[in-house]
């Protein structure tokens, strides 16, 4: 019988089309389907009976699989977003499938040539020469593993092909295809480290509660403890032989902490980094579909690595902003992640230092579990905080003389120093001293930062780069004088005033190259470099063995910021860094300039810690109807002509009316011009989610309509992380 089958066709812009078929696929099947002139792969996401459609359907080509591609978990996971963050489906398929599949290859392993020992080790070592004493070894070496060894590990091992020929001429080891399971390490396993009280409750309150959902909240400070924690939890959802996945922020995935993980279990790892090439990522994702790796590691997107024994997740840093995809589908991989525990019906814990206010909501609403760490493992003396009023001072490149004085003493006693500034280049504004005027994009409402060390200036927004003017276009004056401070300033300050010191930058300027992150934070990390001068790259996720001084020197732009998010990710920040000082023999400070010393907030934040300063914030952000209160989403538009924006967000803002829920807008964007392009926005704000959701799915069947021969461009980011 023919059946109505709903084929989701990759990057469409819609949630499926209907075909027909005489065989009913499986759910979650790849198929190649005819689509307008060619023939494009598409997911299977339903089966009918008949159509809507009054067209008449075309038929599926082929099925690809027998099986479906998708496990049936993930693709409601998928059905879930695709609700919630009012993205059609074939956007958000793509993420769950590697690309290799996506362009149809086959589901399976790649196949490595691997050798096994055909008779027992004893009739092995029988056959050969007692001489043979290499090949005795590899016998043995064989003889410890029960599955076939890949050639290569053999090879890595310290044999070579010729003693491999000479055992199978014997007879004693035979040649075959296996699949490529990641090395386990040799090494004995670490054992674990004896824990303290609370590190001990929580994992205890955890392993009572392995069988069921529930979201545990684990708070702690940096160096509390969390991740030996999470490690000692994970050893007894792998003696349940379930698998376990864990995912960190975008820069938290450093070799330290898969090191840690790596030496505590005796089980295959996948890690999902953005260095991995097409097959590796196809590899590790049918390893661990196939159930052949036990624990995934990665950023946001290895939420969809299908597992079909998931046990545990865990999410690392959970206040991070990373875990949002801040473009195409703008889901959310922490809440994303909670969906998909909840619906396999598994355990899953946020751990940070500084929790979201939206996950402290939720402990105090008692939707999570809280178990805190108070202390940190390695018993260090607390921390000593230094607010630096900088409204009387003389800066020098943004520094204070204190701040300096203070700086080359912790250098002077072999300490490591952080000064942290959130904004990379040399200067943000390039100004002319005689009329004021400044170096501007031609194609965004922006200044251009200077760089000096590529001599150029730069649109931190659209990317374009001009040679430094040498004069003022308007007056012809030579006087151009960098206003500002950024990375390249302070760090070039500091090395003209510590000559003797190694130090390292580090922001996206100077890492952009593969693995040059990696090569900084392994100076850092080795204690070869002493000063280190970075944006919020250096803020979390590393490791500085003799750090003690944290200097802040723009603090200021979280209280100027208007993003209602701004407070709360200066409070995570200041507590991040502040978390990385201290040794155990030598207490930390931090020093942070201000023009707002006296700042409620700010010295809340010093003096009483992070939860009381978030208590603070979720009462404005109530009386403010702001998340986690309420609920929002901001709908961009852009376009060439500011009228066909407008014209667009008005005609939508319309289709709303109806709704409960409050519109504001249309205004223009913090950045209005980006690009050529003007940027208008849209803020809908609503008390529940089930009035946003209604409210946004009725815009989007009028918003299609709209747009058309427009050139206007649009995107919906429901729980925005900020407004611009
Ligand atoms: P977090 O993840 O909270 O930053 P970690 O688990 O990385 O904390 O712990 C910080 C440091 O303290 C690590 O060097 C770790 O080996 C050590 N540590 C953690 N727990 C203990 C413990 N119970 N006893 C001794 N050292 C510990
Ligand atoms: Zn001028
Ligand atoms: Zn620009």
């Amino acid at each position: 019988m023919t059946q109505v089958v709903q084929v989701c066709v990759l990057h469409t812009n819609r949630d499926y089309f209907d075909y027909t078929s005489t065989v009913e696929p499986s759910l979650g099947a790849r198929v190649w389907v005819p689509f307008r002139t060619t023939t494009r792969l598409g997911i299977v996401v339903g089966v009918q009976a008949s159509t809507h459609c009054n067209k008449p359907l075309k038929s599926i080509t082929t099925v690809i699989d027998d099986e479906p591609m998708i496990p049936k978990e993930l693709l409601s996971l998928c059905h879930w977003i695709s609700q919630y963050y009012q993205s059609p489906l074939s956007e958000i398929l793509p993420l769950a499938l590697p690309k290799k599949y996506r362009q149809g290859a086959a589901c399976q392993l790649p196949q490595i040539e691997s050798y096994q020992l055909t008779v027992s080790a004893g009739s092995a070592h029988q056959k050969i020469g007692v001489r043979a004493t290499r090949q005795h070894a590899l016998i043995d070496f064989l003889s410890n593993r029960l599955d076939p060894v890949p050639k290569k590990t053999i090879l890595q091992a310290g044999f070579n092909t010729s003693l491999l020929n000479a055992l199978h001429i014997a007879q004693v080891l035979k040649r075959c295809e296996s699949i490529d399971i990641p090395l386990i390490q040799e090494a004995p396993i670490e054992a674990p480290l004896p824990v303290n009280k609370e590190q001990g409750i929580a994992i205890q309150s955890i392993v009572e509660h392995l069988s069921s959902y529930r979201c545990f909240l684990l708070q702690g400070v940096t160096g509390s403890g969390k991740t030996e924690v999470y490690l000692q939890v994970i050893v007894h959802v792998l003696a349940l032989g379930r698998q376990v996945l864990i995912l960190v922020p975008e820069i938290g995935l450093t070799p330290q902490l898969l090191a840690r993980f790596t030496a505590r279990f005796h089980v295959p790892i996948a890690v999902f980094h953005s260095n991995l090439n097409d097959t590796q990522r196809q590899a590790a994702w049918q390893l661990a579909r196939d159930n052949h790796v036990k624990l995934v590691i990665g950023t946001r997107s290895a939420l969809f690595t299908p597992m079909p024994a998931l046990g545990l997740i865990v999410i690392d840093e959970e206040h991070d902003a990373s875990f949002k995809q801040m473009d195409g589908v703008r889901y959310h991989a922490r809440d994303a992640a909670l969906m998909r525990a909840h619906a396999t019906n598994i355990p899953i814990i946020l751990g940070s230092a500084t929790p979201s206010l939206e996950s402290i909501n939720n402990y105090l609403r008692q939707k999570y579990t809280l178990l805190r760490l108070t202390q940190k493992a390695l018993n260090s003396p607390p921390l000593y905080f230094e607010i630096i009023d900088i409204r009387t001072q003389v800066l020098t490149h943004g520094i204070t003389a204190r701040t300096l004085a203070v700086i080359k003493t912790h250098l002077a006693q072999d300490n490591q120093v952080l000064v942290f500034i959130n904004r990379r280049g040399f200067a943000p504004v390039m100004l002319c001293h005689h009329c004021g005027w400044m170096a501007d994009c031609r194609a965004c409402d922006s200044h251009l930062t200077l760089h000096k060390d590529s001599h150029q200036v730069v649109c931190h927004h659209c990317g374009l780069r001009q040679s430094v003017p040498k004069q003022c276009p308007n007056c012809q004056h030579r006087e151009l004088v960098p206003v500002g401070i950024g990375t390249q300033r302070v760090f070039n300050y500091l090395a003209s005033e510590c000559p003797k010191i190694t130090m390292v930058r580090i922001d996206r300027d100077e890492v952009s190259q593969k693995y040059a992150l990696e090569t900084h934070l392994a100076r850092i990390n080795s204690g070869e470099a002493q000063l280190m001068v970075g944006t919020q790259l250096l803020a979390k996720g590393h490791h500085f063995p003799r750090l003690t001084l944290v200097v802040v020197l723009d603090a200021d732009n979280g209280f100027y910021n208007q993003d209602f998010r701004a407070l709360e990710q200066l409070g995570q920040l200041l507590t991040q860094v502040a978390g990385r000082a201290g040794r155990a023999e030598f207490p930390g400070q931090v020093l942070i300039q201000t023009h707002l010393p006296h700042h409620p907030l700010l010295n809340q934040l010093i003096q009483e810690g992070y939860e009381a300063f978030a208590q603070t914030l979720l009462l404005s952000r109530r009386e403010a109807n702001l998340p986690p209160y309420y609920f929002l989403a901001v709908i961009r538009a852009q376009a060439t002509q500011v009228e066909r924006v407008l014209t667009f967000l008005h005609a939508i803002k319309e289709a709303m009316v109806t709704h409960p829920v409050t519109v504001l807008g249309p205004a223009p964007a913090p950045l209005a011009r980006k690009a050529h392009q003007h940027r208008l926005q849209l803020l809908v704000k609503a008390s529940s989610r089930i009035t946003l959701a209604a409210a946004l799915k009725h815009m989007r069947t009028h918003a299609a309509l709209a747009t058309i021969g427009t050139g206007v461009r649009w995107n919906i980011d429901v729980d925005p992380m900020d407004l611009s």
